[in-house]
């Protein structure tokens, strides 16, 4: 299975492009741009699947893989509701088969860990990176269109977070559309709005896609997608649409690069800011951060589904870390844990999806961070980053394999 080879980088490029079917552009998130491309790629043979979220309401989306452009129609839009990680639906696809994924960064860099673990073949997959500022867990979504909102929760038909604003828009009286719009950053210091991990997530723009798609920098009431093309890959999946006359491009001008950049530059100063806010252990001596561990972690009933769910985690069924926990065992912090955390301090890309799942709510993306992060600034490693580089655990891994091969043929 290729992974790497022929993954070419190129000089990145900015364009604003939006679909040039109306119907298209107009249910997408910006300017249709990201499903106007899949629609295309399709239709041309260019890909063979597509990996998309479809929206059951404001507080659902089903991933859907298909080959029917149809379906992609339906998935325009963005669902900030909808947390789910891509990287592991990969898995269920071929890997001989074409494949596009509009990605989060935590998409993106979930499927370059499993690539690098010779469990996706990234050559064939091109990642249509769609920039971040977050996801709300969708049942937070729905208290805070209850209880901030003054809404019921059932009749919100759509949201959208524009110009810091989480605007809903619902039915109201009459039938007719009307919406109410609240500032993230107020709902946030309430405790409210998006997940831990998000407000903490410093990795905006999809910088190891093969395109970064976003609303930044694209002139205020203009219905377009602001794209930068970071690979070969990308560029060969934009000319296809643009071959078949899907999408309308424009270069982008200098002051929409500017913005853009200056409004990652927040982003990232303010995800700064909440990882320290929400690093409660920071001040805690070392035996207290140990019983804090113990406390926390002392509470899991070792269901697996944070393993289930982690999309850098590779060993599937031949996982061993659960069978390593006995309920016999005495210790204060199980095997499984421990080995959860060690294995991951190279590759834990403080995504949040272990926390989301587990059913007695350990905060783990804290635990996780708190190891991996010191851990990675150690190894100068950060995961799903760049293609090229080995996980250094694997390194350490192949590289005591070759000492061994070494060792048995020099009869040591
Ligand atoms: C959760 C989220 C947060 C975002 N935050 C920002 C931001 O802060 N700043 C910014 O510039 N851009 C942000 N974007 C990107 C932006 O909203 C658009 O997706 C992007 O500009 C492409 O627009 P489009 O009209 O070309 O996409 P569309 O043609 O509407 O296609 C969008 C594609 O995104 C997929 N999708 C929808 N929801 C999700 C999801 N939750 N997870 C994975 N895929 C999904 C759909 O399947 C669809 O194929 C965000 C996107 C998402 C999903
Ligand atoms: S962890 Fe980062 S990339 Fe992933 S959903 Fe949250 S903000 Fe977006
Ligand atoms: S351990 Fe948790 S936070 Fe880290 S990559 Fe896995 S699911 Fe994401
Ligand atoms: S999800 Fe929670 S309870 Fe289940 S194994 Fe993981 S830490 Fe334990």
């Amino acid at each position: 299975m290729e992974v790497i080879d022929s993954y070419g980088m190129m000089e990145p490029r900015y364009y604003l492009a939006w679909a040039t079917d109306e119907a298209i552009r107009a249910r997408g998130a910006n300017g249709g741009f990201v499903t106007a491309l899949l629609v295309s790629a399709l239709e041309t043979q260019f890909i063979d699947l597509a990996l998309v979220v479809k929206k059951k309401s404001v507080y659902e989306g089903v991933p859907v893989l298909t080959n029917d452009p149809e379906q992609v129609k339906e998935s325009a839009g963005s669902l900030h509701g909808v947390p789910w990680n891509l990287a592991k639906l990969l898995l269920e696809c071929a890997p001989d088969k074409r494949v596009g994924v509009p990605t989060k960064p935590c998409d993106a860099r979930g499927i370059i860990e499993l690539a690098k673990r010779r469990q996706i073949a990234l050559d064939n997959v091109f990642l249509i990176g769609l920039n971040c500022g977050g996801t709300v867990h969708p049942l937070r979504m729905r208290e805070l269109a209850a209880e901030l909102y003054g809404l019921d929760p059932d009749t919100v038909q759509k949201e959208e977070i524009t110009a810091g604003k989480l605007i809903l828009r619902y039915e109201g009286e009459g039938g007719a559309t009307q919406e109410k719009g609240l500032k993230i950053d107020e709902l946030e210091q309430e405790g409210r709005g998006r997940r831990d991990a998000c407000k903490s997530c410093t990795t905006k723009l999809p910088v190891m896609a093969d395109l970064a798609c976003g609303n930044w920098g694209v002139p205020k009431g203009e219905q377009k997608t602001f794209v930068e093309v970071l690979t070969d890959k990308g560029a060969a999946i934009l000319e296809n649409a643009l071959n078949k006359g899907a999408i309308t491009v424009e270069d982008a001008t200098e002051q929409s690069i500017a913005v853009r950049a200056k409004i990652e530059r927040a982003m990232q100063a303010l995800a700064a800011r909440w990882k320290d806010e929400l690093d409660v252990l920071t001040d805690n001596s070392p035996s207290e951060r140990l019983a804090f561990y113990t406390e926390q972690l002392q509470r899991c009933i070792h269901c697996g589904a944070c393993k289930a769910v982690c999309p850098v985690c590779a060993c599937d069924e031949d996982a061993k870390c659960l069978d390593l926990h006995d309920e016999q065992d005495a210790y204060a912090i199980s095997l499984y844990n421990l080995l959860r955390i060690l294995h991951l301090m190279d590759s834990c890309i403080h995504c949040g999806q272990c926390e989301e799942v587990c059913p007695v709510d350990i905060p783990l993306t804290l635990i996780q961070r708190r190891f991996s992060e010191r851990m990675q600034a150690h190894l100068d490693y950060e995961p799903g980053m760049d293609v090229t580089e080995t996980p250094p655990y694997q390194e350490t891994k192949l590289r005591w394999s070759a000492d061994a091969k070494t060792s048995e043929s020099e009869g040591a």
